[in-house]
């Protein structure tokens, strides 16, 4: 279905839960989790539903995200349920790695396409200041297991940030050049007001950019499967690529093909916006797939035309990141 900007809208970003198994900086606070109980998310029927009906007015992909989307008991069965939805060709995972390297097969087996790991450092006491909690040698373990088991492409997100990991970007491109991996470099975002968010921590995409041309000369036109808003490249004699994700310096909104449905059943058309429509309140009120349609629609119709962080008020967006499903 095509929006009032004559974007074809056919993604469709699903956030299973609010829990993570990490707790990195940029994302969640330490303390203080505003977790939402079981009573408060949808279930995983509930979501199979939704996804049909997304499926109904176009939606062709779905990214499952979170929090973290492996911590969600049956996340299995989810996915064996939406790989049988007709219409849905593409079943995607954001993930941070700790769980995926004893799901791989049973995850390939039910459906899953495609697979994108969360890795900022590669240095062990950086990955755990980043995460607080994390375990360096786990999401290797998982990033290997995915390239036996043959999933491609396996897509690594780097949030870079000046003074914490900007030092490690060569590191990344190297391993793009060693490894089947496509490395994208993405823009630190102020979402949902956390202390650790600075703009002198942000480096943009141009900067990144500069430093890998110092070493690698960069060539253009690959297409990697559901890239999305990456820019990606070529390296001589990679087998890997990298991309760029430029949220902030330089929006994609042109070309966003995507809503999101966050783990309590909100609809949102934005990543960044405010406006959500309640898939949740509208099961609960027992709503037809007809009145279901409806809100899909109207999210899709009433989809913004571009986001306005880079003007400031992406901090006072109530929702962090694990809320809303990055
Ligand atoms: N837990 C999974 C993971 O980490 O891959 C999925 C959810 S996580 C919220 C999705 C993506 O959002 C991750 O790649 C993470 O790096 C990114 N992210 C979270 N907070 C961010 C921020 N403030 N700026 C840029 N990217 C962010
Ligand atoms: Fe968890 Fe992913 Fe957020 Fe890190 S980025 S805290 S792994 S949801």
């Amino acid at each position: 279905m095509f929006d009032s900007y004559a974007r074809n809208i056919d993604y469709l970003r699903v956030s299973v839960t609010n829990r993570c198994n990490l707790r990195c900086k940029y994302c969640m606070p330490e303390e203080g989790l505003a977790d939402l109980g079981h009573t408060s998310i949808l279930t995983l029927e509930e979501i199979a539903r939704l996804v049909r009906i997304g499926a109904r007015v176009g939606i062709r992909k779905v990214r499952l995200t979170g929090g973290e989307p492996l911590v969600r008991r049956n996340i299995t069965k989810l996915i064996a349920d939406i790989a049988q939805i007709p219409g849905i060709s593409d079943i995607a995972i954001t993930t941070n790695g700790m769980l995926y390297a004893d799901m791989a097969e049973e995850l390939k087996a039910a459906g899953l396409t495609r697979i994108n790991f969360s890795l900022d450092s590669l240095n062990p006491e950086t990955f755990k200041y980043i995460t607080r909690r994390g375990s360096l040698n786990e999401v290797i373990r998982s990033i290997a297991k995915a390239i036996e088991i043959g999933m491609a492409p396996i897509k690594i997100n780097t949030v870079v940030m000046k003074g914490i990991n900007d030092h490690e970007i060569l590191d990344f491109v190297e391993l793009a050049t060693r490894m089947p991996l496509h490395v994208r470099f993405i823009e630190f975002m102020p979402v949902g007001d956390l202390p650790f968010y600075k703009t002198d921590r942000v480096v943009t995409v141009n900067e990144v950019r500069e430093i890998i041309e110092q070493k690698y000369e960069l060539y253009k036109g690959v297409n990697v499967q559901g890239n999305g808003p990456a820019k990606s490249y070529h390296i001589h004699s990679g087998i890997g690529t990298i991309g760029f994700i430029s949220a902030m310096s330089d929006h994609f909104c042109g070309e966003c093909n995507r809503i999101r449905m966050t783990a309590d059943g909100k609809l949102r058309s934005c990543l960044f916006g405010k406006e959500e429509l309640n898939l949740r309140l509208a099961l609960q009120n027992h709503a037809s797939d007809e009145k279901l349609i409806d809100i899909f629609s109207k999210a899709i119709r009433e989809k913004p035309q571009r986001h306005h962080m880079d003007e400031g008020w992406g901090a006072d967006n109530k929702r962090k990141m694990y809320q809303i499903g990055g």
